[in-house]
């Protein structure tokens, strides 16, 4: 960062209470047309369609090696349930008004992986590896894609590898599902990343790498070794636009999930969504299906860690990928360990600017009461990243002036559904998980 910016972004308000680790809420004073927002992604609906028949083709495939993805026939998504008791809960402990409906979107629950990482992550190793198999002659357009399982399959796969910087569920997800299909993988892993998800990559044959530091160096790691070898591809996290997509999904497949559940959303009825906030690629993709879904009627929100609120301080900035928590003083240490990144993505932020509401910080000790609450109320475990959106409707709901910007009306938010996107937890071995509903910050 260039030292004049340092010294004229030293008075300014917004980063000094950034700088002391205060919970804060931000919101672009003005709003942009969603039409205007949609356009200036750079990708279309036609792209996350594109992507949902990819995961359609592979669908059987899915089905076919993992068993848990038997009953759904290959088709990755969670489900979303209403959590009453932790409103009311949550509500008298925040002092908030009861006003609208909350429910929680449990990509936390998401199968193969247990996280949102089941999403983008999957998706890209097997767009990755459709491509390889077209190009090799291995594949046809309209094949049964349950060849993939096969013994020519993996043999090929063997020959490629994959490469990937995580901070521990990113590298859960791509690992697992390309040392399925016999791909050698790589992920490197940053200092952050919890033991077990190391053990459980090794005991699938993943080469896990280790970093004393934080999840920026480990991708600057990954993407250098992976340039030495021309037959590894590397999935970068930062920049990547396949990821994204994979994502995206989940927003457009939420309508016919709110259909089945009777929620209308409409001008009358606004539908407000929570999401945890890492390099961006999740949050955003999800917002991009979204805003293609709902339009103006969804209001994205998002959170992140106050000792790693990367994405908010590039979009503030208007420094996106060029200014890290680092520069303004912050350690990024968190526990929230998937959100534990200190540079945003260099083309989300860019991209998603105009079609995202807000921006919260909550600290560790509230993501803590969080996951305990949750648990002790409506008997649902997650990490604590996955539950860092929730603040967010503390905001929304006592904001006069965010409500104000967004004309929100009292009948909208009686009327409202606030949906808190979990996305974590899943997977967390039970000991682990025990620490994480008994600790006390
Ligand atoms: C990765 C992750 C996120 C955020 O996704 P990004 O693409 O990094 O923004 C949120 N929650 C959990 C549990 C994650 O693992």
């Amino acid at each position: 960062m260039m030292s004049s910016l340092a010294s004229a972004l030293q008075h300014d308000q917004l980063i000094n209470a950034l700088k002391h680790y205060q919970e804060i809420f931000w919101y672009p004073p003005e709003i942009k047309e969603c039409e205007h927002g949609l356009n200036g992604v750079g990708l279309r609906r036609a792209d996350i369609e594109d992507a949902e028949l990819r995961l359609t083709r592979f669908a059987p495939y899915l089905a076919k090696v993992f068993t848990e993805l038997e009953a759904s026939h290959g088709r990755i998504e969670s489900e979303m349930v209403s959590i009453p008791n932790m409103q009311k809960h949550a509500c008298a402990t925040l002092n908030l008004p009861t006003t609208g409906q909350w429910w929680l979107k449990k990509d936390s629950h998401l199968p193969i992986s247990g996280s949102i990482k089941a999403r983008g992550g999957i998706y890209e190793v097997l767009a990755h590896a459709e491509k390889l198999a077209l190009e090799a002659g291995l594949l046809q357009p309209d094949d049964d894609y349950t060849i993939f399982d096969s013994a020519p399959f993996r043999q090929f796969f063997a020959q490629h590898q994959i490469a990937v910087g995580s901070t521990g569920n990113l590298g859960l997800s791509i690992g697992i599902m390309s040392a399925k299909l016999g791909f050698r993988v790589s992920v490197h892993m940053s200092a952050d990343a919890r033991q077990w998800k190391k053990d459980k990559l090794r005991s699938l044959g993943v080469n896990v790498v280790e970093y004393a530091s934080d999840y920026g160096v480990a991708v600057e790691q990954g993407r250098k070794a992976a340039e030495n070898d021309p037959l590894c591809f590397f999935i970068d996290d930062e920049n990547s636009k396949t990821l994204f997509l994979g994502y995206a999904v989940a927003g457009l497949r939420l309508k016919q999930q709110l259909n089945d559940h009777q929620i209308k959303v409409d001008a009358a009825h606004p539908l407000f969504v929570y999401l945890p906030c890492g390099v961006g690629g999740g949050p955003g993709g999800v917002s991009f299906g979204l805003k293609h879904a709902f339009g103006e009627h969804v209001h994205c929100i998002f959170a992140e860690p106050t000792h790693s609120p990367c994405m908010l301080l590039g979009v503030y900035t208007g420094l996106h990928d060029q200014i890290s928590v680092q520069d303004i003083g912050l350690d990024n240490h968190t526990a929230a360990d998937g959100l534990a990144v200190g540079r945003a993505s260099g083309f989300v932020g860019r991209a998603m600017q105009d079609l995202i509401d807000a921006y919260v910080t909550v600290s560790d000790a509230q993501l803590f009461q969080f996951i305990q609450l949750l648990n002790q109320t409506e008997n649902i475990q997650l990490e604590p990243s996955a539950i860092a959106g929730l603040l967010g409707i503390g905001h929304v709901l006592q904001n006069q002036d965010y409500q104000r910007v967004q004309q929100l009306s009292d009948s909208q938010l009686k009327n409202a559904t606030h949906l808190i996107w979990a996305t974590g937890g899943g997977m967390v071995p039970s000991d682990e998980m025990a620490k994480y509903l008994s600790m006390h910050s």
